[in-house]
């Protein structure tokens, strides 16, 4: 059977799938129409987020049985088109968990401790020591919305900085979180108690714009907002508004509703650092996703 890998994956899934028996051909970088023209000479393809499998890539793909996206997001692949003519569409939703978890660590004491705007300071030749006095996250109260895989760990690194969890997730029972020593609330207390406000929940017609205008309203004075997980979930006009009143002290933000961003408002404000999309960009994470999708391409293809 012939695998086409369209977007590049760690050598060692390309390894994985000749060593079971597969034909791979390696192809970045295909135009669409080129990729038209070349899948269905494939049984399996393997894309990461550049590759956009739509609906005329599925239809062309005469013999293509499964594809595998080595990451979470399924965006970028039409799912209704192939599950239309059957074909298995994978995913690694664990590969790049602590990646993100990492990340959102990482903005929550970036935002603390000014450290991206310091920097750019200090590199313009400033010494501006008075301007970026920061806060501790000791004692701190971080409140997580979506207490999934990533919550769950950014949660577990949270609280070896002494700070208070709290977490909102209709989906999840007191039970199944009680050894992360956090406290579940409705969203609304969530909102009133925490300093920190971490979300990680996928983006749903119910999720979109879960942190809006009235959610703004309810917070404390001072509070900081994360987002590592879709743009979409933080309606990003009222978050402007709320950092532009002062509401909000600061927001991190590594995704946004528009990718990438064009004029984004929220990025000509002094309080809002950012990253581009960039929370399963480590190199462990992409190895573990690389891997992983050769297995379960493998495994769904035998
Ligand atoms: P997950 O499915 O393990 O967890 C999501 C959690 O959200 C679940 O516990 C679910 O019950 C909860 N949830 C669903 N609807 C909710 C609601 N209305 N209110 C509160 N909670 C709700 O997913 P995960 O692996 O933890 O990933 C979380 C999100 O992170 C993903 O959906 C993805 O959008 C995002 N992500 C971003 C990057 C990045 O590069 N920045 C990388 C990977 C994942």
């Amino acid at each position: 059977m012939k695998i086409l890998v369209s977007d590049s994956i760690v050598e060692a899934g390309v390894q994985r799938l000749r060593e079971a028996g597969f034909e791979v051909e390696v192809k970045t970088g295909l135009k669409p129409e080129e990729l038209i023209r070349v899948i269905p000479e494939y049984d399996g393809l393997i894309v990461r987020s550049a590759t956009k499998v739509t609906r005329e890539v599925i239809q062309a793909g005469k013999n293509l049985k499964a594809i595998g996206r080595a990451g979470i997001g399924l965006d970028n692949i039409d799912t209704e088109a192939a599950k239309e003519r059957g074909i298995r569409v994978l995913n690694t939703p664990e590969a790049t968990t602590i990646s993100v978890a990492e990340l959102t660590i990482g903005h929550m004491l970036a935002l603390a401790r000014h450290i991206p705007q310091a920097t750019a300071s200090l590199k313009a030749g400033k010494w501006e020591k008075k301007l970026f006095m920061g806060t501790e996250l000791y004692g701190k109260t971080l409140g997580i919305i979506g207490l999934g895989r990533i919550g769950r760990e950014v949660a577990k690194r949270a609280s070896a900085f002494g700070m208070d969890l709290v977490a909102y997730d209709p989906y999840v029972r007191e039970g199944d979180v009680r050894d992360l020593g956090l406290k579940l609330l409705p969203l609304e207390d969530l909102l009133r108690y925490s300093d920190y406000i971490t979300i990680h929940v996928p983006l749903t017609p119910e999720t979109k714009h879960i942190l809006g205008k009235r959610q703004f309203e309810l917070m404390k004075p001072g509070v900081r907002i994360i987002n590592c997980a879709r743009g979409g979930v933080i309606d990003e006009q009222a978050l402007y508004e709320a950092l532009v009143s002062g509401k909000v002290a600061g927001a991190a933000l590594d995704v946004f509703e528009e990718e990438p961003p064009k004029d984004n408002p929220l990025l000509k404000l002094d309080n809002v650092i950012g990253t581009p999309h960039l929370g399963a960009s480590a190199e462990e994470g992409q190895e573990r996703a690389g891997v992983e999708i050769a297995a379960k391409l493998i495994s769904a293809l035998s």
